[in-house]
């Protein structure tokens, strides 16, 4: 893990935490969870705080479902006073984003004290807030530390740690993608990051059952896995090495369910499913040989512009301009270009199946994520099969990348 900001994932994390304080000379804390995290974590880090002395504001959270937008920002914003205290996080991706933000906007700093081993996004900087109905990421900063508490890990909500370990293994996926974009699209790519990434995945793949029995030999790993996804991603500067076609169709689907207020589902868990749908498009990538996929990429297109500019529009509304703009590189693609593509496709195959051979079978993840007691098809998370497919062909018009999802379309490979 080259990323030099201090880790703990273990059984002593208060006196670690405490430890840490010490060193730093922190004594003002704003303590930011909600009913159910106080009561695992926060009512014990908060104690142990006071019996140092140490003066402590606590903002905790109520209401069924906590989300990082404007009613819960304001009312950590309020707890925040002009002492410059330190942020606790105590919770899963929604709290440690909210403190992520406030504590950056406010001028001081935050320490993450995960609760459940649920996404990889503990030490990043992007926030994603809800904002006027809508879901962006704000840049602010990543934690000046992290402890978890693996006793507190061990015993979080079954699903939220299938989530995790589904965001986990979609990376096998993301890291497939990332190299894909790099050979056929030339983009920016890191060979020790994705060795890195990779290895962390590995891991914890074999450890589904353990996971879902939250046994430490299987929650160690899944955590220090998910952490250094979030290195990795600091380290390479964007979230390329850990998100890929699979993570754009789970952001389209999240946003389906936003826009028509329905609840949430926990985004590994989406990633997951959607992992599925494009490892089966990696596993017939592999079944195709040079010379058919020639042949089949001798007509293949896009589709007409004017026509996925309509599509755009009627998938995404508000914010279709945003969209059409960002996919210029795609939508406004001449002749010339679109043939040395695909001339590219064809030169650069063996490498494209190389990369397709690194990707676990659509078989192999459903039993993984089976076993970790995670959902496996879109009927599972309450989609019906418009909905699942609509994920899978507008979900890659959400990022600026060439995926398998990208390449699905000009090989003619139905979406499931
Ligand atoms: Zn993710």
């Amino acid at each position: 893990m080259p990323n030099n900001l201090p880790v703990y994932v273990g059984n002593e994390t208060i006196a670690r935490l405490i430890e840490f304080c010490k060193e730093k000379s922190y004594s003002k804390f704003l303590l930011v969870c909600d009913q159910n995290t106080y009561s695992v974590l926060g009512k014990a880090v908060e104690s142990a705080l006071l019996a140092q002395g140490y003066d402590v504001v606590t903002a905790c959270l109520t209401g069924k479902e906590v989300i990082a937008d404007e009613h819960y920002l304001i009312q950590v914003l309020i707890k925040a006073d002009r002492e410059g205290r330190i942020f606790l996080a105590i919770g899963s991706g929604t709290l440690t984003d909210i403190s992520r933000f406030i504590s950056f906007k406010t001028r001081t700093s935050f320490i993450s004290l995960p609760t459940a081993a649920s996404v990889d996004g503990f030490t990043s900087i992007g926030a994603p807030l809800v904002v006027g109905g809508m879901k962006k990421t704000y840049i602010s900063q990543a934690p000046v530390a992290l402890f978890a508490d693996l006793p507190t890990l061990c015993r979080a909500p079954g699903l939220l740690t299938a989530a995790g370990y589904g965001d986990l293994m979609g990376k096998f996926l993301s890291a497939a993608d990332w190299r894909l974009g790099h050979i056929l699209w030339d983009e920016k790519y890191d060979a020790e990051i994705d060795r890195r990434m990779r290895a962390a995945v590995m891991k914890a793949a074999h450890l589904a059952t353990e996971i879902r029995q939250g046994l430490e030999t299987g929650i160690q790993p899944l955590m220090t896995g998910l952490i250094e996804s979030g290195f990795c991603m600091l380290d390479f500067g964007n979230s390329n090495p850990a998100s890929g076609a699979e993570h754009h169709i789970s952001h389209f689907w999240e946003m389906l369910l936003l826009n028509q207020h329905r609840p949430a589902i926990f985004h590994g868990v989406k990633v997951g499913v959607a992992s599925i749908f494009t490892s089966a498009w990696y596993a017939r990538v592999r079944q195709i040989s040079q010379a058919e996929v020639a042949v089949l990429l001798k007509d293949a297109s896009f589709g007409p512009a004017d026509e996925q500019v309509r599509a755009i529009r009627a998938a995404f509304g508000p914010v279709a301009d945003e969209i059409i703009e960002d996919q210029k590189p795609f939508l406004s693609m001449t002749e010339q270009a679109l043939e040395a593509l695909k001339q590219r496709i064809v030169a650069r195959w063996a490498e494209v199946q190389d990369i397709a051979a690194q990707t676990p079978e659509p078989a192999t993840l459903i039993q993984w994520l089976q076993a970790a007691g995670s959902p496996v098809t879109g009927q599972e998370l309450g989609f019906s099969e418009e909905e699942v497919l609509m994920g899978i062909n507008y979900g890659h018009y959400l990022r600026k990348r060439f995926t398998i999802n990208k390449l699905r379309l000009l090989l003619g490979f139905s979406a499931k």
